[in-house]
């Protein structure tokens, strides 16, 4: 069974607005097995509507449209899937009182434009909206020599659409699957540390097209996921599909892979301090406060992340850190050294077990690709130091230099 989602509005196909919705369904769809073939986005045309659902139900068995089901006169979903299917639309007395009694509740006189949202294509069945005046349009579209293609026209308002999902469509795609039906579920695997192609090479045949189960590959700021793809009759099924495969990664990349799922890189660190009961503290320059942000996130409540400094210049870093004229005298501002003596005055200074800095970009103007960061970790014991690399894309250089500065300290609280 395949599938086809049509974004209903000129505010989409404008520009304006993104369309959220055909992800979140083609999701919910991928769960319950329905690969989605095409997402059709499309204006607030009648004509364009109508077109966009012929072809849809002609190439989908299952069509998913949110949008267009409001009472004025640019909503045109229900008039569109009248006139393609040749059914006249029909008052529904139930979905009218049910939007009479909204109105009352909200202690509002209802405009004679809503009565609108209670008609519906002869032949179709109402999906009740419990919290919206725009009540869902379920329809089976004829197809010669096949069977028919089911039509689920839901709100665009994105909670009353997901809402409308939860409670009608899905088990009713559920039904309409039967027991038999086939899962699909993905788990994803993180990893930080080499490039796209070169995690490719060390992966013996895992990324092959047609693989049970797939895996796909992608990068996003320099963080490589591993999206592993399995089918089954239950979720316990796929799981067990995909194990061997997570095993194979583990085997071949080792600590390149960092967590799972929507874990970061400083989740990752946030666990194995609180795994042996350690706290950190950041000194920053490059980063703005990245680094802090991303910690104080990661680790919440507790004193697992003590706290930062954001220094913004070499002034600053003059001013507030003990010492500083001394190394920037003996090593200059964009040394390790100095980096060094960062991440251990944050050590002292917020009483932590680590210290993190990463120190500050040479002032060559513009960038050049060679550029790269000073980072330091410290520590009871002593103090590591490190260059981050700050070439790539001018949008993705500060997140992956601090990137590496916890990949540093990942890969150090690692091997202790
Ligand atoms: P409509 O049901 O067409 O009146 O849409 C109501 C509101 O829902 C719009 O003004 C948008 O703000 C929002 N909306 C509609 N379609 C989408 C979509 N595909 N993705 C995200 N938001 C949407
Ligand atoms: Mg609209």
């Amino acid at each position: 069974m395949h599938a086809e989602i049509i974004s209903i509005g000129d505010e989409l196909t404008s520009g304006q607005r993104l369309d959220t919705n055909s992800q979140w369904l083609s999701e919910q769809l991928g769960m319950l097995g329905i690969r989605v073939l095409f997402h059709t986005t499309v204006a607030d045309d009648l004509e364009a509507n109508r077109q966009a659902f012929l072809l849809a139900s002609q190439r989908a068995d299952v069509v998913v449209a949110t949008g267009g089901l409001g009472p004025t006169a640019d909503d045109l979903t229900r008039q569109a899937l009248s006139e393609t299917t040749g059914r006249p639309l029909e008052l529904d007395q139930p979905s009218l009182d049910h939007i009479r009694n909204l109105f009352r509740r909200r202690q509002r006189p209802m405009p004679e434009s809503n009565v609108i949202q209670a008609m519906f294509p002869a032949g179709s069945t109402p999906i009740p909206n419990p919290h919206g005046s725009a009540p869902g349009i379920e329809l089976a579209m004829d197809r010669p020599e096949r069977g028919p293609a089911w039509v689920f026209a839901l709100p665009g308002v994105p909670a009353e659409m997901k809402e409308m999902w939860q409670a009608t469509v899905r088990p009713r795609l559920e039904r309409l699957l039967g027991p038999e039906a086939q899962r699909i579920r993905h788990y994803r695997l993180k990893c930080f540390g080499v490039g796209e192609s070169d995690l490719e090479q060390m992966l013996p045949d895992l990324i092959r097209r047609g693989r049970e189960p797939q895996v796909g590959i992608t990068v996003s700021h320099a963080t490589i996921t591993l999206r592993i793809t399995a089918s089954g009759a239950t979720d316990e099924a796929c799981r067990l599909a995909m194990q061997p495969t997570i095993d194979t990664i583990h085997q071949c990349l080792g600590d390149l892979v960092f967590g799972e799922e929507d874990e970061e890189l400083q989740h990752a660190v946030v666990r194995l301090l609180r795994g042996s009961g350690r706290t950190l503290a950041t000194a920053e320059i490059v980063s703005s406060g990245l680094l802090s942000q991303w910690l104080s996130d990661a680790a919440g409540a507790g004193d697992t992340y003590r706290g930062g400094l954001v220094l913004h210049d070499g002034q600053a870093l003059l001013a507030a850190v003990h010492e500083a004229s001394d190394a920037v005298a003996r090593h200059g501002l964009d040394s390790r050294e100095l980096a060094a003596l960062l991440a251990q005055q944050c050590r002292h200074l917020f009483q932590a077990d680590y210290g993190l800095a990463l120190g500050r970009l040479p002032l060559s103007d513009p960038p050049r690709e060679q550029d790269k960061i000073p980072l330091a970790v410290a520590w009871a014991g002593g103090v590591a130091t490190d260059w981050a690399p700050y070439g790539g894309h001018p949008h993705i250089r500060r997140t992956r230099c601090t990137k590496h500065a916890l990949d540093f300290l990942r890969q150090h609280l690692l091997r202790r």
